[in-house]
C-alpha cells in the first residue's frame, strides 16, 4: 500500500474511461461535474477501486438507463466526491446492511464491493456516506482528506 500525492480528477477520469462502454451498453451517461483539481495522499489503485465499485453499483441499479453524475467539491479539510444515480435508491431497512460482507440483493452479486470500499476509505482517513437523492436514486458520498497546498 503505497501513498503518494495524486490528482483526484485524473483518477476519476481513468475510471470513467474504463467504465464508459459498460455504461453506454446500459444507455447511461456518465457526467462529471468537477471543476478544480484536488490532490489527495493515497494509494492510486485502491482509490480507483473505490470509484470502480461505486460507479459499477450505480450502473447495475439503473436498468432503464439515465445519468450518473460525479461531482466533487471541498469543505474544510475534506474533498467530497458524490456519485449520484437515478436508480431505485437503497431501502431504509437495508441501509445498515449494505456494507456488510456478502450482503447482496443481486442474483450474481458478491456483496463485497461496499465492504472493500469502506475498508479502503478508513485506511485513508476518509469515509463513505449514503444519502437519498430526490426524487429517485441515491448519493454515495466519498470523503477524503485533501492535501494542503
Ligand atoms: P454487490 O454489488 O456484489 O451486490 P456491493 O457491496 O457492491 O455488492 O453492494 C451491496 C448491495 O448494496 C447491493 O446488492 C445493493 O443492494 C446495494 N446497493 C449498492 N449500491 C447501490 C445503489 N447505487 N443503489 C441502490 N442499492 C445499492
Ligand atoms: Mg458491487
Amino acid at each position: 500500500n503505497e501513498r503518494k500525492s495524486e490528482p483526484l480528477l485524473s483518477m476519476i477520469k481513468d475510471v470513467c474511461t474504463l467504465l464508459q462502454s459498460q455504461a453506454k451498453l446500459h444507455h447511461i451517461d456518465l457526467v462529471l461535474q468537477c471543476e478544480e483539481e484536488f490532490m489527495v495522499s493515497c494509494d492510486r489503485s485502491q482509490i480507483k477501486q473505490v470509484f470502480i465499485n461505486l460507479i459499477k453499483n450505480a450502473v447495475e441499479v439503473m436498468e432503464n438507463g439515465g445519468k450518473i453524475t460525479i461531482s466533487t467539491y471541498t469543505k474544510e479539510q475534506f474533498v467530497f466526491i458524490d456519485i449520484i444515480d437515478e436508480g431505485p435508491g437503497v431501502p431504509k431497512h437495508l441501509i445498515n446492511k449494505i456494507k456488510e460482507p456478502f450482503f447482496t440483493t443481486k442474483k450474481n452479486g458478491t456483496g463485497l464491493g461496499l465492504m472493500i470500499t469502506h475498508q479502503i476509505l478508513e485506511k485513508h482517513n476518509g469515509k463513505l456516506e449514503v444519502h437519498d437523492h430526490n426524487p429517485n436514486g441515491s448519493i454515495f458520498r466519498v470523503l477524503l482528506p485533501v492535501e494542503k497546498v
